[in-house]
């Protein structure tokens, strides 16, 4: 894999969206009619980007929430460093933009007749029909957690009551208890989610309750940015953070609730607040309406991100598997913007070039220290694949993890004012 500077690299990834502002006016009779669900990251992003390219297009966006509450950034509400307003959006921008927006949610698709109906009794017709439903716990998988025991022992794998709960009962822990979390194997949303969030609670804690300890129960046997992550573990929290991989114990078979505490193939683990982050699937609607494999994930045509179920269908974010791409909101912003412009040159009867996709995740490790992932994905042979890019170095001084946390900052104010924004 060739490796980026980070200033090529943001001449690459803007280069990708350069390349979709500036297209031309396109020219075609009829007005299409294009239903976009989900006002998330691929939802907004694709919603935003169909009316910029044409504003002709009636585009109505389906989201059940008045506010959209970010993933990104949830980890550090639990680390006392934003509050939920400081991730929470409205849709006001995006309304003034031209997008009609219904508050409601989808309650079927019927892909024969292109309709969608709605909880509120009303329906949508569509044309084409953008997907971007986000994912959903699979409860079940993990035998004793289900959406009752998640009233508990909160997973906040969806930002908002779940971010809400979890807080609450770090500040109800005694000093001297152990948080335990649970983490998932791949695929599931953001991997490097899990690893920030034990960073952002060793924070909260070592300022708070230094006696507590953290314990990462993990499947896997390695995770996104590991080495990032442990060095800054090490210099920034001592020992607090202890992380066990599947094959030391770290895989969890069971949950008791009750009992509050998981069993794993060692033993069984207490814990003062247990969070649990289960295997996960694609959202409820995308596999209700059959666009799921067997697997609980959307297969596309990485080129258009063009269902392989049905051709009047774009699924987008982390409802899909899309090859090496991780389930990172910038992934999902990236893959909505190539869907939109594949919309409007299929209904112009022309193929849409072949793509080029960026992702980006920062994590914080602590205040002022940040470190990141950055790639570039094309479609090739072997599928989409990362073919620039990497993880940003180990061993660097304090004003680099500085510089790469205020990046971080730049990133989350430039996505959401990108999507929600009034421009
Ligand atoms: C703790 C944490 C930290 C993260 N940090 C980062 C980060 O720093 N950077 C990054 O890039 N990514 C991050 N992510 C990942 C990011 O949140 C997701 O990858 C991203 O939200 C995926 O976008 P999406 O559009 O697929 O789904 P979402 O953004 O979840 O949007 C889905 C939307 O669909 C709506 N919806 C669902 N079903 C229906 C229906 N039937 N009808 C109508 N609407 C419906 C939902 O209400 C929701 O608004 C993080 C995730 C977590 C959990």
């Amino acid at each position: 894999m060739t490796r980026i500077t980070r200033r090529s690299f943001t001449l690459m990834a803007g280069a990708a969206t350069g390349a979709a502002l500036a297209m031309p006016n396109l020219a075609f009779g009829a007005t299409a009619r294009i239903a976009v669900v989900g006002g998330g990251f691929g939802g907004a992003t694709a919603a935003r980007y169909l009316k910029r390219l044409d504003n002709r297009l009636s585009v109505t966006l389906i989201e059940p929430n008045a506010k959209f509450v970010t993933c990104p950034y949830s980890n550090l509400v639990l680390g006392g460093l934003k509050t939920m307003d400081d991730i929470s959006h409205g849709y006001d921008g995006l309304a003034k933009a031209g997008v009609r927006v219904i508050r409601a949610s989808v309650q079927g698709i019927d892909p024969s007749a292109k309709r969608l109906s709605l909880s509120s009794g009303n329906a949508v017709q569509y044309d084409k029909l953008v997907l971007s439903p986000g994912i959903d716990m699979n409860f079940g998988a993990l035998p004793g957690y289900d959406a009752a025991t998640a009233e508990k022992l909160p997973h906040a794998w969806k930002a908002g009551p779940q971010t809400l709960l979890l807080k609450r009962q770090l500040e109800a822990m005694p000093d001297g208890g152990t948080f335990i979390m649970v983490a998932p194997d791949n695929p599931y949303r953001c991997p490097p989610g899990p690893y920030e969030r034990a960073s952002m609670i060793a924070h909260y804690l070592k300022t708070r309750k230094p006696k507590s300890k953290i314990l990462i129960l993990d499947a896997k046997e390695s995770f996104s940015k590991q080495g990032l992550f442990q060095e800054g573990w090490a210099a920034v929290y001592g020992k607090m953070i202890e992380w066990l991989p599947g094959k030391a114990g770290g895989k969890v078979t069971e949950v008791d609730a009750k009992g509050m505490s998981v069993k794993t193939e060692f033993g069984n683990q207490k814990g003062a607040v247990i969070n649990v982050i289960p295997p996960q699937r694609a959202g409820e609607i995308a596999r209700a309406a059959g666009f799921a494999e067997a697997n609980g994930w959307c297969a596309v045509d990485f080129n258009t991100f063009q269902s392989k179920a049905d051709a009047n269908v774009y699924i987008v974010g982390d409802a899909t598997i899309a090859g090496q791409m991780p389930k990172s909101g910038f992934s999902a912003n990236s893959q909505a913007k190539v869907a939109a412009i594949a919309i409007i040159e299929g209904l112009n009867g022309r193929t849409p070039a072949s793509p080029a996709f960026a992702n980006t995740c920062y994590s914080l490790v602590a205040p002022k220290y940040g470190i990141s992932v950055a790639n570039v994905y094309r479609v090739t042979a072997q599928g989409l694949v990362a073919t620039e890019g990497g993880v940003s170095p180990t061993a660097q001084p304090p004003a680099f993890r500085s510089q790469e946390a205020t990046f971080a900052d730049g990133w989350y104010e430039s996505i959401t004012q990108e999507m929600f924004g009034q421009a």
